[in-house]
């Protein structure tokens, strides 16, 4: 196993905006031999994430920075190509914690089996795994839809937006997303049965909102913050819900973020704003995953992923979230 060449982007400094290939070294190491309880992991897909991000900030958040000189962090699906623990054997295949590199040397109980006739790989990375969860916990836990109320979700073809979405209509709510661009808008429409799409980048989101959301936005899951936010906070039913998920369109601010400014909205309409993290929902995972891949068996769910060939071209792979060019879930194919 020594003589495995693997190959790891490290971060070598902090970006200042959004990330450049110049922010990491790329370096080939011999992968590593698996010590009591753990296993060696060949990596096949890494899932790119808009958290990442955050992550290679100073600074106290919900997990703490990667570490300068250390592999970047990446959550992954891959197969065990050696195992020191009875728990996992060669061949079966695994979801983690991989970092961004060809090979991992993990801690077994950290690692995910999951069953690779199920569903393609990338999927466990999308609708059925970290973003999947997200939509399910964040939309029905904190946003409690009920049948006939209204759901408004931005970044509404992403990997997480599409899932929010589609659980609003199995729920018999309303779905309306906003999207960016006419391919986005009419995907989420026509393939995901969203009732309703607004293009923000061609069209005026206001004005799409009022007309898609006459009696108010009940429940609104933010993934992207900025004026979005803003323009549905002003838009809010009584007793609304607003869903912190993520703020995309803030994570490059050089300066501190933008806050929303129609906060007082919350009073008036007796309104609740809400944020978590998916992760505190870990004893729960269980029961999302069989709950989503029960509506994916049904036809309910469809999921997309954009899958980009490489390790190598992680820096410029991850720009593609916050420019919105990636379709689906984005992943490398190691
Ligand atoms: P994604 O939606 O698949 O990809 C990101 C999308 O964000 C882009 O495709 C783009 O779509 C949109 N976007 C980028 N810049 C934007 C901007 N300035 N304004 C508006 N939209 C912009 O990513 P994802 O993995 O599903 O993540 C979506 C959000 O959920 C992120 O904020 C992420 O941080 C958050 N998240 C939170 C948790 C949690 O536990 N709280 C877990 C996972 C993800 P368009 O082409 O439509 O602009």
């Amino acid at each position: 196993m020594s003589t495995l060449q693997n190959r790891q982007f490290k971060l070598t400094s902090r970006p200042a905006g959004m990330v450049k290939r110049s922010d990491f070294e790329f370096v080939t190491t011999p992968a590593g031999e698996p010590g009591p309880g753990e296993v060696l992991v060949r990596v096949l897909y890494l899932s790119l994430d808009p958290a990442m991000r955050g992550w290679m900030n100073e600074g106290k958040s919900y997990i703490a920075p990667v570490g300068l000189g250390d592999v970047m962090r990446a959550g992954g699906i891959g197969r065990v190509v050696a195992s020191n623990d009875a728990s996992l054997a060669v061949g079966d295949t695994v979801v983690g914690a991989t970092g961004v590199q060809d090979y991992t040397v993990v801690k077994a109980k950290d690692m995910t089996k999951v069953d690779p006739r199920l569903a393609p790989l990338p999927r466990y990375l999308g609708a059925l795994g970290m973003p999947g969860l997200t939509a399910y916990f964040g939309l029905l836990d904190i946003g409690q839809p009920k049948e006939g109320e209204t759901v408004v979700v931005s970044a509404a073809a992403g990997a997480v937006g599409a899932v929010v979405g589609q659980i609003a209509k199995i729920k018999g709510c309303r779905a309306v997303g906003i999207a960016g661009g006419p391919d986005k808008c009419r995907y989420v429409v026509e393939e995901l049965g969203f009732d309703a799409a607004i293009d923000y980048k061609n069209e005026d989101v206001r004005a799409g909102l009022a007309q898609h959301c006459s009696k108010g936005i009940d429940i609104y899951f933010d993934n992207v913050g900025g004026d979005i936010l803003d323009i549905v906070l002003s838009m809010l039913a009584r007793r609304a819900r607003v869903i912190i998920c993520g703020a995309i369109s803030q994570y490059n601010n050089l300066e501190s973020i933008e806050g929303p400014r129609n906060y007082m909205s919350l009073l008036v309409n007796h309104a609740r704003m809400e944020g978590f993290v998916v992760f505190e929902y870990a004893a729960r995972y269980p029961e999302g995953v069989q709950a989503l891949a029960g509506w994916m068996l049904a036809g309910k769910l469809k999921a997309r992923e954009d899958v980009v060939e490489g390790l190598e071209t992680f820096p410029d792979t991850l720009q593609k979230l916050f420019r919105g060019e990636n379709f689906g879930k984005l992943v490398i194919k190691v």
